[in-house]
C-alpha cells in the first residue's frame, strides 16, 4: 500500500485528534485503577505530535512512525510514554516504505515484542498488550482488517474482569478487577483511527 504524504498527514491528524477527544474518558478509566493521568499524558503527547504533523509527515513512513514514537517518549511521561514510544518506534524500524498487509502484520508483531520487553509484561496482565495481541492474532489468521476496530474495542472491554499484574493498577490487586484498563482503551482508539483513515483512503 502506498501511504503518501497527504495520507500520512491525515493519519497523524486523525489519530492525534481521536486521542485528544477521548482524554477525559481515558483519565476517568485511570482514576478508577491508577493515578488518573493517562488521558492527560496521552493528550500532551499527541498534541506535540499534532504540532509537528507536517514535519513528521514529510518523512518516509518508517521515519515518520519513528518520529511519532520519539515525540511520545519525550512528551507522554508516566509508564505509558516509553511503552507507546517503543510501539511506534519499533513499527517504524520494522515497516517498509510501501507495506503490504503481511508487512504491517510483521511490523506489529515486532512492536508487540518490543513493548513486552520494555514493560516486562505479557498478555493477561491487563494492559495495552491485551488489545495488541488479539489484533495481531486476527491479522495472522488472515481476518478482514475492516473487523479490527470492533475486535480491538471488544479486547479493551475484555480487560474489565482481569486482575492487573503490571503497572500502577497492579498495586490494587483484586480491586483492579471490574474496570477497563486505560491503556487498552487508548490502544483500541488509536487502532480504530488508523483503520478508519486507511479504509477511507
Ligand atoms: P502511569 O501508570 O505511570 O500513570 P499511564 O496512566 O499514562 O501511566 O498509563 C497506564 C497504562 O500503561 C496502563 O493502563 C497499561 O495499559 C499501560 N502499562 C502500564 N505498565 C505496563 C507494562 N509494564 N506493560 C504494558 N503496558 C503497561
Ligand atoms: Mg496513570
Amino acid at each position: 500500500m502506498h501511504i503518501d504524504e497527504a495520507l500520512r498527514k491525515r493519519l497523524i491528524q486523525t489519530v492525534a485528534e481521536t486521542v485528544i477527544a477521548h482524554a477525559e474518558d481515558l483519565t476517568e478509566l485511570d482514576q478508577a485503577i491508577g493515578d488518573g493521568d493517562h488521558g492527560l499524558n496521552m493528550r500532551r503527547g499527541f498534541e506535540a505530535v499534532l504540532a509537528d504533523r507536517d514535519k513528521i509527515a514529510a518523512q518516509s513512513l518508517p521515519k515518520a512512525l519513528h518520529a511519532v514514537g520519539m515525540t511520545l517518549v519525550m512528551k507522554v511521561g508516566g509508564a505509558s510514554g516509553p511503552l507507546y514510544g517503543t510501539l511506534f518506534m519499533q513499527l517504524g524500524k520494522s515497516i517498509p516504505d510501501e507495506p503490504t498487509l503481511a508487512d504491517a502484520t510483521e511490523a506489529l508483531a515486532a512492536a508487540f515484542g518490543a513493548v513486552k520487553m520494555r514493560g516486562k509484561s505479557d498478555v493477561g496482565a491487563k494492559t495495552m498488550l491485551d488489545v495488541i495481541a488479539p489484533v495481531l492474532a486476527a491479522l495472522r489468521d488472515g481476518a478482514d482488517p475492516r473487523g479490527l476496530p470492533a475486535l480491538a474495542d471488544a479486547a479493551a472491554a475484555a480487560t474489565k474482569p482481569m486482575r492487573a499484574v503490571r503497572g500502577r493498577a497492579s498495586f490494587l490487586g483484586d480491586r483492579s478487577i471490574g474496570h477497563i484498563d486505560p491503556g487498552a482503551r487508548s490502544t483500541a482508539l488509536i487502532l480504530r483511527a488508523i483503520c478508519d483513515t486507511l479504509g477511507a483512503a
